[in-house]
């Protein structure tokens, strides 16, 4: 299996618009992150997990010429406002399957009526196939991905385990018997905004408390803020087997 970082940056990005605070001006491919996504790759599969604003550039740089579904975190606009390109995908391929809690399709039903509308369908408006997901596992490019609940502030969040990787991000926090489903990883990556605590998301330290608990073999750190620091400094002062995760970036499970 092979995951691409298609994004590590929190909800705004990296720089942020008009900001002149120290890591927004880096100079360091490193701390330029796009929003929080994620590719993962295997046998002939090509999944995305999110589809926030950035992902038409996000294809474009991965090269990704077909996808075989998106699978959805939650709703907030930085995981899901970039729906509306995968029209090249669904002129090549047909429609797109997505992958979301119910509650998270009816709020893309809301956000993107027009490509949920089943009746005088504006030509060449993009078309998905609708799954929902529940607590239990689910078959997609024959493998089983089992979903991990997370609480955001006050929102449910599904994170994914794909065999012996996982993918948790935007959680604050996670209930016992959610963390049962993350024992024997290879790799996880969690989500780590800043150094300061924050009400909708783990900071460094809770981030590194979970690692611990649950000791993947590897560790990495994604939807980052530039409140955390510079990409070099942070990870100079990581725990073995624990990464930084950068725009890019990609690793082999
Ligand atoms: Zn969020």
């Amino acid at each position: 299996m092979k995951v691409t970082f298609l994004g590590t940056g929190t909800s705004q990005g990296i720089p942020v618009i008009g900001s002149s605070h120290p890591v927004c001006l880096s100079t360091n491919p490193k701390d330029k992150r796009l929003r929080v996504s994620v590719m993962i790759e295997w046998k002939s599969y090509t999944f995305v997990i999110d589809c926030g604003p950035d992902f038409r550039q996000q294809m474009l740089r991965a090269n990704c010429t077909k996808i075989d579904g998106i699978i959805f975190t939650h709703e907030h606009a930085d995981h899901t406002a970039g729906l509306d390109d995968i029209r090249p995908f669904v002129h090549r391929q047909g429609d797109i399957p997505i992958y979301a809690h119910e509650r998270v399709i009816g709020e893309l039903e809301k956000r993107f009526d027009y490509i949920f509308e089943t009746e005088n369908r504006y030509p060449g408006a993009p078309s998905v196939i609708k799954n929902r997901i529940t607590n239990n596992p689910f078959e997609i490019g024959e493998m089983l991905v089992q979903p991990v609940n997370g609480i955001h502030y006050n929102l449910q969040v599904f994170g994914y385990r794909f065999q012996d990787f996982a993918y948790l991000t935007d959680m604050n926090s996670i209930a016992d018997e959610e963390m049962s489903k993350l024992q024997n990883l290879d790799v996880l990556v969690i989500n780590a905004l800043r150094v300061t605590s924050h009400p909708s998301h783990f900071n460094l330290d809770e981030a590194l408390d979970i690692i611990d608990e649950l000791k993947p073999k590897r560790a990495y750190l994604t939807h980052i803020s530039h409140h955390l620091g510079f990409h070099d400094e942070v990870q100079q002062n990581l725990p073995k087997n624990v990464y930084l995760a950068y725009d890019n970036l990609q690793i082999t499970i």
